[in-house]
């Protein structure tokens, strides 16, 4: 069975009802899960809390990222640079596979012009 780490990237501690029990992961700590669990877990709605002038409640947002354990990964591996998309967290193992991922799904988001037509021109 496949193992996932599920991290929290709140800087506050995240506590949520999973499968009868409560999960608690502190700000940038993680647990470990089945990889269908945390799979599941990261996708369950977590309902947000707002303050009265109707702001969303830090302590309410679910910054869930999951990281795949694998067996057997040297330390060269772990220290490996990711890619990751600004607009939806998407990592990529290499800066070209990046480029492809946003051509194919940001392009149209993209605010900065020179970026964009740069990435157009191949
Ligand atoms: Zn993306």
């Amino acid at each position: 069975m496949r193992k996932c780490r599920v991290y929290n990237d709140n800087t506050l501690e995240h506590r949520e009802m999973f499968r009868g029990s409560e999960i608690v992961i502190g700000p940038g700590k993680f647990v470990e899960m089945l990889r269908d669990d945390a799979v599941m877990f990261k996708s369950q709605f977590y309902p947000p809390k707002f303050n009265k002038g109707g702001v969303q409640e830090r302590e309410s947002f679910k910054m869930i990222r999951l990281e795949e354990i694998v067996e057997g990964a040297s330390k060269g591996a772990k220290a490996k640079k990711v890619h990751r998309c600004q607009a939806c967290g998407f990592e990529a193992d290499t800066a070209k596979l990046l480029k492809a991922h946003i051509q194919e799904n940001h392009l149209d988001q993209m605010i900065d012009e020179d970026a964009r037509k740069e990435l157009e021109k191949d």
